[in-house]
This record gives structure tokens, sequence and C-alpha cells, in this order.
């Protein structure tokens, strides 16, 4: 399970339907690779009036983070 950064982060990440949790980790894009890839040992972080999930790229290992907007909560 995430490692929780910060507790408001979380609960509006449990708002998203799992299966859209799921697609969001399963693409995100790595600058190093230039490509979208899935994620490994995800971080909930809030930044202003979003949540921001950091974690790693699957295939570089490198650090990749992604801004959950509001519309897809
Ligand atoms: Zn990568």
């Amino acid at each position: 399970m995430a490692e929780v950064a910060s507790l408001k982060a979380e609960a509006r990440w449990r708002q998203i339907p799992k299966h859209a949790q799921q697609a969001i980790l399963a693409n995100v894009w790595c600058t190093s690779c230039r490509k979208g890839y899935p994620v490994s040992d995800f971080v909930l972080t809030e930044d202003g009036d979003v949540v921001v999930i950091r974690a790693h790229c699957t295939v570089c290992r490198g650090e990749v983070a992604r801004v959950i907007e509001d519309e897809s909560m």
C-alpha cells in the first residue's frame, strides 16, 4: 500500500474509483523514458489544491510525479 504523506491527499485519492486509480498508476509520464509507464512506491502529497502522486518509474526507476486534477476525482 502507498506511503501516505498527507491525510487530505489520501482522502481525496480514496474518492477516486479503484479502476480509475489503477488507470492513473498504470500510465504516469516519465521524463527520462519520455513515455507513460506504470509506477511503483507511490506517495500522495498535496500541492495547493491538487493532489500530486510522487512515485518511481518501473522501467528506469527515476522519480515521476502526476497531478490529479479535480475533474478526475
Ligand atoms: Zn522511466
